[in-house]
């Protein structure tokens, strides 16, 4: 096998990365919370050291928040841009935020004291995302140290508020202008299927999601009185509710699928391959049966199809004991995971038409969409991508299955402001706990993923720049 660019980086430094980890996870960083604000702030200052450190010009801590005010989570940017014009230009983005970390009883060390136990580290944000941020500068500045200068113009993005759901992210690009242009992003803050079977991500879903509320009476009825001569909302709502599946658990708005976009063979070979086993999933969810769309395999229903999923549903009374009314309101919300090409506005066009189809006679039904985030997906036979597998290739010796993520996230935001297609280097395991107590990062991982992050830049330094750009 050929001699990775960073294998003698990465021997020199695993104590020193490992030191430099673990001082940035001391930092409780977490966005969600006002009173750590102060933390974040410092997260921020640290990360741009680390720039510094890594060789980037231009770093500066940007202020995020309604018009760049600063009451948002600062973000941290750094570049190295002499690559010359023929280069491409690569957006590495990740975030230095970090999650909630109760119910703190559940942790085995405590989250911002990292513990490294059986060649794991455990702590708050060691694989979402600061390890994974690490990982990257760390392979930018093995690559300026072996040659002296970077294949590509490479900037960094790391965000400060992701894990409260990027608020401020799409401002914050739109207000950057052309500082942010690039031809190709590559995100870290995702998983591998395992340790011996890489995949990339190549998609993510998007989201709409509705607010229904029904009302059939001016108010509560008594069910003795009126019970059987009058409509009853928590019934209306339970049977839209129930009518959002038809019986094979295909979602029964009107044109939902007609936008779907089939696969590739390249990328459903792929999906193929992925390995799952049921009884570990039914396991890992705490349930009994799994359940949704006919036909397809776990995999697809979370990546590849689209979803309805009811998060909510309140009527009646919910106090001790019983109270006999019919309850005059009801209220359900669902929301709705999309893939390629669905688009949320089209959706709401559809669930609206639904919900007129589905509101029986003497009830009042009123729809409020909610967000909107469009699906993404980078083709599996993009050059990017290609760049991407031959990395991972060469340092786990085989070429990663590509995954689509379920969830939705800044990653759209940035394919549709910046133009650029986005990629994913992320090597992160599913059972590090993202989110969870006692979140880990395998730091076998994090080696192969600094020496993978190496590859990338000289792959992709090797593509024209034409080979970027969305399509
Ligand atoms: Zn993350």
């Amino acid at each position: 096998m050929q001699e990775l660019l960073l294998a003698g980086y990465v021997d020199e430094r695993r104590e020193e990365l490992l030191a430099t980890l673990t001082e940035w996870l001391r930092i409780p960083s977490i966005s969600a919370d006002p009173g750590h604000a102060p933390d974040v702030a410092r997260s921020a200052e640290f990360c741009a050291v680390l720039m510094r450190d890594a060789g980037l010009d231009n770093v500066e801590v940007l202020p995020t928040g309604p018009d760049g005010d600063g009451s948002g989570g600062p973000a941290v940017y750094g570049d190295w841009l002499h690559a010359g014009p023929e280069a491409l230009t690569v957006l590495v983005y990740g975030h230095h935020d970090v999650q909630p970390v109760d119910p703190l009883e559940e942790w085995a060390s405590p989250p911002f004291d990292p513990e490294v136990r059986g060649g794991v580290l455990h702590a708050r944000g060691c694989s979402d995302d600061k390890g994974q941020v690490l990982m990257q500068l760390a392979a930018a500045r093995g690559v300026l140290s072996r040659l002296g200068r970077l294949p590509v113009n490479l900037k960094v993005l790391v965000e400060g508020e992701e894990e409260r759901g990027s608020p401020h992210f799409e401002d914050l690009l739109r207000r950057g202008g052309d500082k942010f242009a690039c031809d190709v992003v590559v995100v870290s803050d995702t998983t591998m299927v395992a340790a011996d079977v890489p995949s990339t991500t190549v998609g993510m879903r998007g989201l709409v999601a509705f607010d229904v509320t029904v009302r059939t009476a001016r108010s509560d009825l008594h069910s003795g009185i009126w019970g059987g001569t009058v409509p009853n909302a928590a019934l209306v709502a339970a049977q839209m509710a129930a009518a959002l599946h038809d019986g094979a658990g295909r979602v029964t708005l009107p044109g939902f699928y007609d936008d779907v976009r089939e696969l590739s063979p390249q990328e459903a070979r792929s999906q193929a391959e992925l390995p799952f086993d049921e009884q570990e999933l039914m396991d890992k969810a705490g349930v009994g049966e799994l359940s949704g769309e006919a036909g397809r395999t776990p995999y697809e229903r979370t990546g590849t199809r689209p979803t309805a999923e009811v998060v909510g549903i309140h009527s009646g009374y919910g106090g001790p004991g019983i109270k006999t009314i019919v309850p005059a309101t009801a209220n359900f919300k669902v929301a709705l995971r999309l893939v390629p090409d669905q688009g949320p506005a089209c959706v709401v066009e559809q669930f609206r038409a639904w919900a007129a189809a589905h509101t029986p006679r003497g009830a009042e039904v009123e729809v409020v969409p909610v967000g909107g985030v469009s699906p993404l997906v980078t083709p599996v036979d993009h050059p990017a991508v290609a760049a991407l597998s031959r990395a991972v290739e060469r340092v786990w010796g085989k070429a990663p299955l590509f995954e689509r993520s379920g969830g939705s996230g800044p990653e759209e935001a940035l394919h549709r402001v910046l133009g650029a297609p986005v990629t994913f280097l992320g090597v992160a395991l599913p059972e590090d706990n993202f989110h969870a107590p006692n979140e880990r990062f395998d730091l076998a991982q994090f080696w192969r993923g600094v020496l993978a992050a190496g590859e990338l830049l000289v792959e992709l330094g090797r593509l024209p720049r034409a080979a970027g750009r969305a399509r």
